[in-house]
């Protein structure tokens, strides 16, 4: 008999495994078939690993078939199965909008709204002034238009949802005219092209890719013309030798042929940037007082609230968009309901906004308040590692999330060395990817990169444990 054959005979069975110790005390807490599907995956790849070894390999001895090794392993991964598959992840990239993070962490006042509505019954659709039956849509609607100057507002699903909807109730069978410096993709599946042609409006591309006149927009209408499509290109930005047209003069001229502006800012803003040392970024309130007719704008890009896209604009407009039948389909759930009556309600104190959403709070956060919070944990790192090892560097951290493209706002960065520990940095960053909580982060050359502006305080000790023993020092 072959050194394999002898190997692959000494596999446990299935339930010789299930009834080892350390598998058998599982249960009950774990599901009985997440711990059997444990078990068969862990002999069917110790089975794999030994039918796939060539017979030159010398490595048959060494490997353990121990029944107490399967079932460690075993363990290990029916604990893993068992788990949450979307689980909080500590971001130390300094990435504030990561779309692949989640967007926007809530505010503590959204989490307290959410843990109240989540699970007991709610006036979602009642009415309690009138006693009967009411609008999900007014729990914000009045907000939004306080914050915005608009005369109404509705929340969708999100703010592909609201364009998708605002032109299909505005221009379906009938033409749109878009700047061709503007048809863009967002996050790889938005594309402003293909959300018209889904929404039943036709697209009419005027300009060039860097220059669009006023002109190139009136020439383009005809009878059918129905609308002036302005989008925000935010994320990305084009320099040089560029024109566009401004929402004021978009919409004048529109509405002298009675035709209507609709804008798609992207990341809704109601803060003035400037005012923080940030680069300009359009408000909502600024494109109704310029005159547009409808404005769309995601709730968890730079409003730091939850999944949400908002359509606000003209009374009769938006009650067009609210009686489309595919408003229906489209609607917000109660959760974003409630996380974005929160959010929005701090904004009506502006230092509130600032101070308690985490999304501004990291906007705003000062390079001398990073540097800080980088030493601190550059010396909790060099407590575990080397002091040698870990450096506090100056470097710019991005907003993200198709927002600001060109805001580089200075952060310090701790820099913790790996050459000559035995590491590569890239598989560190794969085995942070499986710690509790796993962790996102940046690597340059053969360091490990941590931004504190979007590390959150109370994580920081956490973060200092998985590294050390991630990297087992
Ligand atoms: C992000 C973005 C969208 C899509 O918004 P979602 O809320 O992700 O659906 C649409 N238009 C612009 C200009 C954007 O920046």
């Amino acid at each position: 008999m072959t050194e394999k054959q002898n190997l692959l005979r000494n596999l446990p069975a299935v339930d010789r495994l299930l009834h080892e110790e350390g598998i058998d005390n599982l249960l009950p807490r774990l599901p009985r078939r997440i711990v059997l599907e444990a078990v068969q995956e862990t002999i069917a790849s110790y089975r794999d690993a030994i039918t796939g070894m060539t017979d030159t390999e010398n490595n048959t001895e060494a490997m353990d078939l121990s029944l107490g090794k399967l079932a460690e392993e075993a363990a290990a991964l029916a604990e893993k199965m068992a788990g949450m598959n979307l689980k909080s992840v500590i971001n130390a990239t300094g990435i504030i909008i990561h779309t692949n993070l989640g967007r926007a962490p809530l505010p503590e006042a959204a989490v307290e709204a959410l843990n109240d509505i989540a699970s007991r019954y709610n006036n979602l659709e009642f009415s309690l002034d009138k006693g009967k039956r009411g609008s999900r849509q007014e729990h914000i609607e009045d907000l939004i238009c306080q914050l915005s100057g608009a005369e109404a507002a509705i929340a969708v699903n999100n703010n592909a949802a609201a364009v998708f909807l605002a032109l299909n109730t505005i221009a379906a069978g009938r033409e749109v005219v878009v700047s061709r410096g503007q048809l863009v993709e967002i996050g790889g599946s938005f594309r402003i092209p293909e959300i018209m042609a889904t929404s039943g409006a036709a697209l009419r591309e005027v300009g060039t890719t860097n220059k669009t006149y006023l002109r190139d927009y009136e020439e383009a209408v005809n009878e059918n013309t129905a609308a002036f499509l302005k989008v925000h290109t935010s994320n990305y930005h084009m320099v040089g030798f560029t024109a566009e047209v401004g929402t004021a003069e978009l919409a004048s001229a529109a509405h002298k042929r009675g035709l209507l502006v609709l804008e798609d800012l992207g990341s809704g803003v109601f803060i003035d940037l400037e005012k923080y040392n940030l680069p300009p970024e359009p408000r909502v309130q600024d494109s109704i007082a310029n005159g547009a007719d409808l404005v769309t704008f995601s709730a968890d890009k730079m409003l730091g609230g939850p999944q949400a896209g908002i359509i606000v604009g003209r009374k009769e407009l938006v009650s067009a968009i609210k009686t489309n039948q595919l408003a229906r389909t489209l609607r917000v759930d109660k959760f974003s309901v409630a996380a974005l009556e929160a959010t929005l309600r701090l904004y009506l104190d502006e230092d509130r906004a600032v101070k308690e959403i985490p999304v501004w709070q990291m906007l705003t956060a000062k390079p001398e308040t990073l540097k800080k919070r980088a030493d601190k944990l550059a010396e909790a790192l060099g407590n575990i590692f080397e002091p040698a090892r870990v450096k506090v560097v100056k470097s710019i951290s991005k907003v993200g999330g198709g927002a600001l493209p060109m805001a580089e706002l200075p952060t310090y960065l701790v820099s913790l060395e790996l050459s000559g520990m035995g590491l590569t940095p890239e598989g560190v960053v794969e085995k942070l990817r499986f710690t509790d909580p796993p962790v996102i982060l940046r690597i340059y050359r053969d360091n490990l990169l941590f931004d504190p502006r979007t590390i959150f305080e109370y994580q920081e000790e956490t973060l200092v444990k998985v590294v050390g023993e991630v990297c087992q020092v």
